[in-house]
């Protein structure tokens, strides 16, 4: 049996189905996370299959990552597998219980099934593989599993301040792509606008300063400018959403306060900092026209766009045990959402993919899950891409 083969004959199906299972089951709603649970499942989960491991705890309480992984000779940079801990909040019209982690029709169904804990089970899983192969690494085989994705990426970005990931030359995202390979993903940025007015009576309504009206004419201005970019050939084209608007205190009140935040995803050639000079230049605009105008703009959630080169060496190492696995032929192929690829990419200066056991169109929607024969196949994935790349 050579290496590849002792180390795919320990990927048990059934210990990688209950790793998953065990970790949907623990709680990582975010908002507020409560990481520190899960984070520490895997700690111990690592430890008992001899592979060091340190938890990282956060500011917040109940909040933390964790990072750990198999030591390599050095030669080579190393390999980061990395997953959130985190999930959005379940929504309404389950089927089956949200954090039950059920097994029906090939499937393990559950809150973070396919986004993305399924992802984490499967490279846990192959780590212990790699471990358990007995092959000699060349290079680190590290893992980081990380609170707070799901809003901006705290883990990932404590991480990497705290240096917690040494030399880092490539990276595998295990959010839900159904296994195929992603190079690229869109930017995000996400505006606060804050309106200031002054109440008055509703029936006096000269007295005082409509920060809603203001807004609105804000908000007018701000969809009838064009904001610069270039279609990019997989990312596609720069978009923007007004999502939320609050403001008012009661009818017959004049409102003196109004905030709005939108959400913009962002193409590779735009710069965050431009696009946030325009708001102001509005702003600036029509408060040249009605003096009593104030409004605050700022950024509250930023993460670069990414794409890698399809060509890139390691991506090409990647792909070519993905697609022996799969029997598919991986093309260039970009995600609409961002991943902690944005804050690692950057930080590391190192290439990634994006290739997960999860579907991305069952993220974030109720009755989420994983098939299982993906979750294993996921694994080999991640197993033979790992003896590729560091042996
Ligand atoms: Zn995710």
């Amino acid at each position: 049996m050579d290496t590849q083969e002792r180390a795919l004959a320990t990927l048990d199906e059934d210990m990688l189905v209950q790793l998953t299972q065990d970790l949907v089951r623990i709680r990582t709603i975010n908002p507020p996370g409560d990481e520190a649970k899960a984070a520490t499942f895997v700690a111990d989960w690592m430890k008992q299959n001899d592979m060091p491991a340190e938890l990282v705890s956060h500011a917040e309480d109940g909040r933390a990552s964790v990072v750990g992984g198999l030591d390599g000779q050095g030669e080579r940079r190393a390999v980061l597998f990395s997953g959130h801990l985190d999930t959005v909040p379940a929504g309404d019209n389950w089927v089956h219980e949200v954090l039950a982690a059920d097994i029906d029709d090939g499937k393990i169904w559950g809150l973070g099934t396919t986004d993305m804990k399924a992802g984490v089970a499967a490279m846990l899983m192959a780590m212990r593989a790699v471990k358990q192969s007995g092959a000699i690494l060349k290079g680190n085989l590290l893992f980081a599993g990380t609170a707070g994705e799901e809003i901006e990426s705290m883990g990932a970005q404590e991480l990497v301040r705290e240096q917690k990931l040494d030399d880092v030359g490539f990276m595998v995202i295990g959010e839900p792509t159904g296994n195929r390979v992603i190079t690229a993903e869109k930017g995000v940025l996400w505006l606060e606008l804050r309106a200031k007015g002054q109440t008055s009576h509703g029936s006096l309504p000269h007295l005082g300063v409509n920060a809603i009206a203001h807004m609105s004419r804000l908000l007018e201005a701000l969809q009838a400018e064009e904001i610069p970019y270039e279609t990019h050939p997989l990312l596609g084209d720069f978009t923007m959403n007004i999502a939320t608007i609050e403001g008012g205190v009661k009818t017959n009140v004049v409102p003196d306060a109004c905030r709005v935040t939108i959400d913009t995803r962002t193409v590779i050639g735009q710069d965050h900092q431009q696009i946030l000079d325009t708001v102001r230049q509005l702003i600036d605009r029509l408060c040249a026209e009605d003096p009593t105008l104030h409004i605050e703009v700022r950024s509250i959630n930023e993460r670069i766009p990414l794409d890698i080169p399809f060509d890139d060496p390691y991506v090409q190492t990647f792909v070519r045990q993905r697609d022996l696995v799969t029997g598919d032929t991986s093309v260039p192929t970009a995600a609409t959402f961002a991943t902690d690829g944005s804050v690692f990419v950057p930080a590391y200066d190192a290439p990634m993919v994006i290739c997960g056991p999860g579907l991305p169109e069952k993220a974030h929607q109720p009755n989420e899950y994983v098939e299982i024969s993906r979750l294993v196949e996921s694994a080999r994935i991640y197993t033979l891409a790992a003896l590729d790349l560091l042996t």
